[in-house]
């Protein structure tokens, strides 16, 4: 007996309607995903990354944790970026953070959190990196907004920075990493213009 009834009827009504609009929706995927996508996005609840952008499955591959931080020692995530590029050949990389992301609060907040704040100095450096600017913003949660910006930005360095997109790049392969930010408040979009391609 399922353990949580609701969760798997939500299941049952979702796929059949999406077997309504197309009989094979689920056989033809079956056969292989050829995303164009990859999305790197915070776990935050708020911010479930196909709904956003209004993509079907098979269409986006998502790599989502805390903060949406790619650190350049993390196998997860680089596993991720590798597989997306170098066999799934996407011609896009997201990273989309969000305004009033609870990590990056934590982040900067002077009371420990537990383990979660080794992940989080990440974002404690660039808090450091961009001291004078953030210094200047008097009102707190607009100081963390301008840094979960200032996030994202770093990621998308990060993302352009690995062995596996510099490569992609020399190469010659189709590839742009882009920084977005999501508003939880507006559902909303918008782009920081820090896009990167190896052209
Ligand atoms: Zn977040």
């Amino acid at each position: 007996m399922n353990k949580l009834p609701h969760l798997f009827a939500n299941n049952l009504a979702w796929s059949e309607n999406l077997r309504h609009t197309d009989a094979n929706f689920f056989e033809t995927l079956a056969e292989q995903q050829s995303p164009e996508y990859l999305w790197i996005g915070c776990s935050d609840s708020r911010v479930p990354a196909n709904e956003i952008v209004g993509l079907m499955p098979g269409e986006l591959f998502v790599h989502r944790n805390v903060s949406n931080l790619v650190v350049h020692s993390d196998m997860n995530c680089l596993s991720v970026i590798q597989f997306a590029v170098d066999v799934l050949r996407v011609k896009h990389i997201i990273v989309c953070g969000h305004y009033g992301c609870g990590g990056v609060a934590a982040a900067i907040e002077e009371k420990p959190h537990g383990l979660i704040d080794n992940w989080l100095r990440n974002i404690g450096d660039t808090a450091m990196k961009y001291k004078n600017e953030l210094s200047s913003i008097i009102e707190h949660r607009v100081k963390i907004d301008r840094l979960c910006e200032l996030n994202v930005i770093e990621q998308v360095q990060n993302v352009a920075n690995t062995t596996i997109v510099r490569e992609a790049w020399q190469r010659g392969q189709d590839l742009t990493v882009h920084g977005w930010i999501y508003g939880i408040k507006d559902g909303l979009m918008r782009d920081l213009d820090v896009s990167v391609s190896g052209n």
